[in-house]
């Protein structure tokens, strides 16, 4: 039994009770076990004799001292306060020192005068005498004795120690035990993957895999850490490159042609002239869709950039060659606004729009559903309703999927799966970092709108403490009164004892008295799909002047006619979820602004809105929020797929994260899909543990 893929539960002294508690921390397998690698590390490589200790000035009571000696004497006694105090007392040749532990009166029977013994733990002066306090400690088998430690080699107390995650009762001196069995008997077990050409400047893997457990140094950590974050890397890279390979070399199966009499005929639709950037872009678009390979496409442009028309210029192409296209938008208000938009766009013509939710009457939804497989509509429109089993389409030619940000990966690919590759193009205003467009959207070419439409007027930020609201009102009274309309945005739907902050119900009310000459309407992700459909109606349609909402506008919302957006509590949002807020003013040719209020409770609370002032660069907006909260909730990583990174880190190895991309596009340009025998096991790897991230396109395409 020797086996790599054996379940830890047979390793000496794990037992199926613990192996149970392995599994929490997604450890199965003994290869798990190798590849679960310690979080930080204890350096005791120095130790040090008791007289060096004790006439050291000033002597060291921060850091911890290792000590070897012999127990001298052994004794427990109660304190005042009814604990227990266990002395023992400990020499070597050149002085004396007691270890004290508190209240752990089992340790009584761990410790025998004559032992030998290592402790690593912080000195504590005790009236003038110096002790050890609560030390880790490590008996030495007498086996070993007398001489020296003999042939032993202690796990805890002595060199660079490991220290590992752990969970309930599983302790940290059982792991290290149990990894100083395991990882030297199976490390060298476990192939090296790596074609012999990448592995030149690397140390050999087995080598790796025990100096990151055991390191002989802290410096020669490095060296092994080096090989195993390549390999990471490596293999996500492949696994990327793979992934694009498979929708490169595919075929869509409902090709698109776009003749320039559909290309006029598309552009007559369009109200007004197109920016530089969603030309250049939909040059992109075109030469994706005209080839016989599907699209898989990004498109990144800032809030209000214009890219609904980029879509519909994609979508308008589709239907031109008969074919359908599916539109999915995160939230009923957004999909139904681009309802709206298309519907307008497309009065008068012959294109069969349907707008497709979770809400809407049975009846109503399976009539939908039939005509959509009927193929007697041309495109639909919706939420994630347009993800269910009962959804097929005729013949699907097109994905667009809006805010992908909102989406994960696996919904994004359940609607491509709808079809036989489809073209696919997702869209976000969330400007994609350098390491994250290598990962998590590294299977995506990437097209940028990087221009605004002419005649926008930018949006003038005000950071303003909370008890300047009442100032505001007057001005907010007299945009009104030119015809202006306005946003009030709330943390919170309805008011909450535990939390002391104005919440869009109770503050509407309040809304509409202080403006009772106007319309005050609510809005809020309770109501109702038809309310809130009404709601937004007479919003767009003027009827109403001011609109009180919660985080619900946050997406896509689109009212050019509204230029003024209050925030109260403003401290309670992330930086790119402001700017998505604000994003929904400034859209008109009128001036426009937005009114951030908030208490801060310190000044780094208030510097980092402060950006929100200084800046309308959506780029710049999401670095700063990348840097304050970490890529993982930011961009839902979570969702796309890819495991977690073992020892990886995307800034800190982002030049090895380089490095591996190009290493894997020359490993692939000569073997696509990894299916030559230098690469089997490479590819092995990968179908393991990348198993979620080709959830339609499997691996294996031969
Ligand atoms: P986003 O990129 O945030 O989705 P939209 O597509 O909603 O932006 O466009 C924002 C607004 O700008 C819409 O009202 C749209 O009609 C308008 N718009 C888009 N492109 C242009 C353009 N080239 N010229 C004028 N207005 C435009
Ligand atoms: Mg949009």
């Amino acid at each position: 039994m020797n086996k790599l893929t054996d379940s830890v539960q047979y390793l000496k002294g794990v037992g199926p009770a613990r192996a149970r508690l392995f599994n929490r921390l997604g450890i199965y397998t003994v290869r798990d076990l190798l590849y679960y690698f310690p979080r930080t590390y204890l350096d005791r490589s120095k130790i040090k004799t008791i007289k060096e200790i004790i006439s050291e000035r000033p002597i060291n009571t921060e850091t911890e001292t290792i000590i070897s000696g012999q127990v001298l004497a052994v004794s427990m006694y109660p304190t005042r306060s009814g604990k227990r105090i266990l002395e023992v007392g400990v020499g070597d040749d050149t002085g004396i020192i007691t270890a004290v532990w508190f209240n752990q009166p089992f340790l009584k029977r761990v410790f025998a005068k004559g032992q030998k013994l290592i402790l690593a733990g912080k000195l504590a002066h005790y009236g003038r005498t110096l002790q050890i306090a609560s030390p880790e400690y490590e008996v030495i088998p007498t086996q070993f004795l007398p001489d020296q430690n003999g042939g032993f080699t202690p796990t805890h107390t002595q060199g660079i120690v490991p220290c590992y995650g752990l969970t309930e009762s599983l302790g940290q001196k059982f792991i290290r035990r149990l990894m100083k069995e395991t990882v030297p008997v199976y490390a060298p077990l476990v192939p090296d993957a790596l074609p012999k050409t990448l592995t030149g400047g690397l140390i050999p893997l087995p080598d790796a895999l025990k100096e990151m457990h055991f390191p002989t140094s802290m410096e020669s950590m490095g060296p092994a850490r080096k090989r195993l974050v390549y390999e990471e890397l490596l293999l996500l890279q492949l696994a990327l490159g793979i992934k694009r390979n498979q929708i490169k070399k595919s075929a869509v199966k409902y090709p698109i042609k776009i003749s320039g009499f559909l290309d006029s005929r598309i552009r007559a639709r369009i109200p007004f002239q197109l920016t530089n950037a969603q030309e250049r872009v939909i040059g992109e678009l075109r030469q994706d869709l005209e080839s016989p390979h599907p699209m898989h496409r990004l498109l990144q442009g800032d809030v209000g950039s214009g890219k609904t028309i980029v879509a519909v210029y994609a979508i308008l192409s589709a239907i031109g060659n008969k074919l359908q296209a599916a539109f999915m938008a995160p939230t009923e208000i957004l999909a139904e606004q681009h309802y709206r938009t298309l519907s307008r766009l497309l009065t008068g013509s012959q294109v069969r729009i349907a707008f497709l939710r979770s809400g809407i009457a049975k009846a109503e939804r399976l009539a939908t559903i039939a005509d959509i497989k009927a193929g007697n509509i041309d495109l639909v429109i919706g939420t994630h309703a347009l993800i269910q089993k009962a959804v097929e389409f005729a013949k699907l030619g097109l994905v667009i999927i809006d805010e992908q940000h909102k989406f994960g990966v696996v919904q994004r690919d359940m609607l491509a799966g709808k079809s036989d590759n489809p073209h696919l193009l997702v869209m976000t205003a969330t400007p994609i970092p350098r390491t994250l467009a290598l990962t998590a959207f590294g299977d995506l070419d990437v097209s940028t709108i990087d221009e605004l439409p002419p005649g926008r007027q930018p949006v003038r930020t005000l950071l303003r403490p909370s008890v300047k609201v009442p100032e505001a009102i007057e001005f907010i009274r007299n945009k009104i009164k030119e015809g202006r309309q306005v946003y009030f945005v709330y943390p919170i739907i309805d008011e909450s004892d535990k939390l002391p902050i104005k919440s869009a119900s109770q503050m509407a009310k309040q809304l509409k008295e202080i403006f009772s000459e106007y319309q005050v309407a609510l809005l809020h992700g309770r109501k109702t799909d038809r309310h809130k459909e009404k709601i937004m109606n007479d919003f767009r349609a003027g009827k109403v002047n001011i609109l009180v909402s919660t985080i619900v506008i946050e997406v896509g919302i689109d009212v050019p006619n509204a230029s003024i957006m209050a925030i109260e509590h403003a401290e309670r949002y992330g930086l790119a979820q402001l700017h998505q807020l604000r994003g929904r003013i400034g859209r008109g040719a009128h001036k426009s602004y937005c009114l951030l209020f908030g208490d801060f409770t310190t000044p780094d609370a208030e510097s980092r809105l402060r950006i929100m002032e200084a800046t309308t660069d959506g780029f710049r907006i999401a670095e700063e929020d990348l840097r304050i909260r970490g890529p993982g909730e930011f961009f839902g990583t979570k969702q796309s797929g890819i495991p977690e990174f073992k020892l990886a880190n995307l800034s800190a190895d982002f030049p090895v994260l380089q490095q591996t991309r190009q290493d894997a596009q020359g490993i692939l340009a000569n073997d696509p899909f990894l299916s030559t025998p230098p690469h089997y096991k490479l590819k092995q790897i990968i179908e393991s543990t990348y198993k979620d991230f080709f959830p339609i396109h499997r691996l294996t395409t031969d």
